[in-house]
């Protein structure tokens, strides 16, 4: 019989509440936590166990923004999330707007008459009400033209360009449905530097989904982008993603564990005695690539190759996730090579730049502040923290239940953006834009834009 979602949200729980590292270390800044612990020490104080409902609000208040120190309790707490929805179902509005792509896409095909309906008070909030979101949220806009007419406009869709390897740009649902603009300033770099530019088939890379907690339909978005992705890399091309959760999907939970799985062990060289996992989070090729070793009798039977993608195989997971890059660090690749054309116009701008968690989960620093630097006249300034997050989470900063622990999560950044007073603030993560753009009054742009802009002046 299979642990039911309370036990594993309780298993997550007493873990968590034994070992108290994250009471000081996140309550400030985590809903979870701060709903973890005042269970846990109401449960101390009236010796009352907690329900499943409390425990349901507890796991539904991850946004798996992976600031906290325990992959494994983050997956866990998914795991109880997805059990509960398993179990109890997701209510039919939710099922809706989790899946962004189905219903944005649907929406690009009639730009005026969707922008009348989400922009329109009386409409909008008869639809917020019956989908659950709050009414304070607002829908962004449907652009004119979405980015996947764009491309097929602008002959990048189609295969007939994959015949030259270049660079295929995965591009996520925001920038897709409600800012092309962000996409459209990637090709058009990418282009300024001769670099043919290729739109793979792609789906949602189904964050959005999997912190819902629907299972099956992460799974079959995921195995959808990993055939597409590996048929672009078959054709020889690099695939860049200008979204940092889709890039945090696939290069980072896509291939967790699956250095733990036999395929991998054996392409490795592994043997009896000792596992072998790579050194470096960006591994060289397998006949160049160093490993540390695991000695097999102590870990063999806790490192396995069992998380939520390893229904896949794991060297495709592996390959897809090793060769995808970000597009600030593409492009800053380019720039070390000497071969990124550097001739920009000044923009006499103060920018604050926060780079995004997931972005800074990936283990690259922050490429775009090092880039941006190089336009005349813009003085950039990082936002530092280690425990910043705009508190977004997809679709969940929308939903009534999230919208206020979701702006309590982004209040220590909002307040430090504020203090800094910038012209423009720029942040890769579009879902991150929305959460700015509901708190704050100031320009807001994907660094990519300001880097294409600038380019385009001269
Ligand atoms: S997430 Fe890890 S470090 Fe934080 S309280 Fe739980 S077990 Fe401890
Ligand atoms: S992933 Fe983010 S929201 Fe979830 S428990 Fe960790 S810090 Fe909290």
């Amino acid at each position: 019989m299979s642990e039911s979602p309370e036990n594993k949200a309780r298993y997550v729980l007493e873990r968590c509440a034994d070992c108290d590292e994250c009471r000081t270390m996140m309550t400030d800044v985590c809903p979870f936590f701060q709903e973890l612990y005042r269970l846990f020490d109401d449960m101390q104080e009236t010796g009352r166990s907690p329900g499943s409902k409390d425990l349901r609000l507890m796991v539904d208040r991850c946004n798996f923004c992976a600031l906290c120190p325990c992959p494994e309790i983050r997956n866990r707490i998914l795991d109880a999330k997805s059990s509960f929805i398993e179990r109890d179902k997701m209510s039919p509005a939710l099922k809706i707007i989790q899946d962004v792509e189905k219903w944005a896409g649907k929406m690009t095909r009639v730009p005026s008459l969707a922008n009348l309906l989400l922009q329109g008070r009386l409409a909008s909030n008869l639809l917020k009400k019956s989908a659950g979101l709050h009414p304070d949220r607002d829908i962004p806009r449907i652009p004119e033209q979405d980015l996947d007419s764009w491309t097929r406009k602008k002959g990048i869709a189609d295969t007939s360009c994959a015949d030259t390897p270049g660079a295929a740009l995965f591009a996520g649902c925001s920038a897709r449905f409600f800012f092309p603009e962000a996409a459209r300033a990637a090709v058009g770099i990418l282009q300024r530097n001769n670099i043919s530019v290729y739109y793979p088939e792609q789906n949602c890379c189904a964050m959005p989904v999997m912190l819902e907690g629907d299972r099956d339909l992460t799974l079959k978005m995921m195995q959808r982008n990993l055939e597409s992705l590996t048929r672009t890399l078959d054709a020889g091309h690099d695939i860049v993603c200008s979204c940092p959760t889709c890039g945090y999907m696939f290069r980072e939970l896509l291939r967790e564990k699956a250095y733990y799985s036999r395929e991998y062990q054996e392409a490795a060289g592994a043997n009896d005695t000792y596992m072998l996992v790579p050194r470096d989070n960006r591994p060289p090729p397998m006949d160049q690539r160093e490993h540390k070793r695991l000695l097999r009798m102590i870990y063999g039977s806790i490192f396995k190759d069992d998380g939520l993608f390893s229904v896949f195989p794991a060297m495709q997971r592996i390959r897809v996730a090793e060769s995808v890059y970000d597009m600030g660090e593409y492009l800053l690749g380019l720039y070390k090579k000497g071969s990124l054309d550097t001739d920009m116009a000044a923009v006499n701008k103060r920018a604050a730049y926060f780079p995004p968690c997931h972005l800074r989960k990936q283990g690259i620093g922050s490429p775009y502040v090092q880039l941006l630097k190089l336009i005349p006249g813009l003085e950039v300034q990082e936002i530092k923290g280690s425990n910043l997050c705009c508190g977004m989470a997809g679709i969940m900063g929308f939903k009534q239940d999230f919208h206020q622990p979701s702006l309590e999560m982004g209040r220590p950044l909002m307040q430090k953006v504020q203090d800094m007073q910038p012209d423009i603030l720029l942040c890769d993560c579009l879902s991150c834009r929305l959460q700015f753009s509901h708190n704050l009054s100031i320009p807001l742009a994907h660094p990519l834009e300001v880097l294409y802009e600038a380019s385009r002046k001269r």
